[in-house]
């Protein structure tokens, strides 16, 4: 509605312009048009006034005269008739293209706009969330008259985990929004090393669950690149393979060359991702049903976001391929350093 309503405003805008060009050319096209008629047929000069024309009588001339006058009264509402029709069909086809070239301009600022309204509403409710939750373990806390030490360790512990949710959340936000910016500083850097890193820092984690990393051989893949982004790049993925596989399973990680790119894969066997899903995972803040509860895991929708952006800002691509049931595969494609 408010895209329809801007791209009126802005179609009545082309069209002004576009008919005051139209109206100021017909104005001119006229005046020169009707001093050309005035001077053929009103005032045709000394040819036609010193021509035969002289030679005829003063009645006859006077009755040619009179006929030239019809004409010229004639050609000009003909050319006036004219250029109105003109102007008139110029008129129609300027509203239509004019509101088709509006709503194509307006389309995605408008798209834009609506993703930054949205981010920004997403982002104040993450942040209150934990905000409310505190306020009220505190309110509870100060109106107990008997509220023990035990009771009051356990409110300021449950705080510090909400106040650590926010400040992740933040420096979540506060990359993003970096990331939205400069370009990042970037170097040739093997990718495979990198890997090996994030493997091993998520192995721990892993452990937990009893799930295994394979990790065979890898191609030796060099790009030019930021080692911090592409490592948290590479990591949200282990870390969400890890979050979202159940116990006891594998992941399995590879590092292929390719004669152009350097192709990155973390596959697991986990829940995978609806088909439904599967366009809006990428998005801020969006987290599928399944993981929707805070319980199951703690992230805020951020994660794929973040990589993404990271590897856009390489000129790579991020893309995922899951069936319902049976585990996703994430793949990271960057282009080889020449
Ligand atoms: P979150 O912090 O919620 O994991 P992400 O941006 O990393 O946020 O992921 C967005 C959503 O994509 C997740 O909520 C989850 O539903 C889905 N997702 C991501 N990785 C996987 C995976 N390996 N298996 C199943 N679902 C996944």
């Amino acid at each position: 509605m408010k895209l329809h309503k801007n791209s009126l405003k802005l179609a009545g805008l082309y069209l002004a312009i576009i008919m005051f060009i139209s109206l100021f050319f017909s104005a001119a096209i006229f005046q020169l048009s009707v001093a050309e008629l005035d001077r053929g047929l009103r005032h045709p000069g000394p040819m036609g006034q010193l021509g035969p024309e002289a030679r005829l009588p003063a009645d006859i001339r006077d009755v040619l005269r009179q006929d030239r006058e019809i004409r010229y009264t004639e050609a000009k509402d003909r050319v006036a008739g004219r250029l109105i029709a003109v102007n008139g069909i110029i008129f129609i086809a300027a509203g239509f293209l004019s509101y088709y070239l509006s709503l194509r301009t307006l389309r995605p600022i408008e798209e834009a706009n609506e993703r930054l309204e949205r981010f920004t509403a997403d982002a104040s409710h993450e942040l209150r969330t934990p905000l409310s939750v505190m306020q009220s373990e505190i309110d509870v806390a100060l109106t107990d008259p008997k509220l023990s030490l035990a009771k009051a360790r356990a409110v300021l512990s449950s705080n510090l985990e909400e106040i650590t949710r926010l400040t992740d959340l933040s420096a979540a936000l506060l990359q993003l929004a970096r990331l939205g910016g400069d370009s990042l500083p970037k170097q040739e850097l093997g990718l495979s090393a990198v890997v090996q890193k994030a493997v091993e820092e998520i192995t721990p984690l892993a452990s937990q669950k009893d799930i295994k990393i394979m990790v065979p051989v890898m191609d030796e893949g060099v790009v030019m690149g930021d080692e911090p982004s592409l490592f948290q790049a590479i990591a949200i993925l282990l870390d969400n393979a890890v979050k979202y596989s159940p116990k006891k399973s594998k992941i399995d990680v590879q590092v292929e060359a390719t004669p152009k790119n350097i192709i990155i894969k973390v596959a697991d066997r986990g829940p995978g991702i609806k088909d439904s899903e599967l366009p809006h995972i990428f998005e801020r803040f969006y987290r599928a049903d399944s993981s929707r509860s805070r319980a199951h895991t703690n992230g805020y929708g951020l994660g794929l976001a973040i990589a993404q952006s990271i590897v856009g800002m390489h000129n790579g691509s991020i893309s995922v391929e899951s069936s319902y049931g049976k585990g996703s595969t994430f793949t990271i494609q960057l282009p080889r350093a020449k």
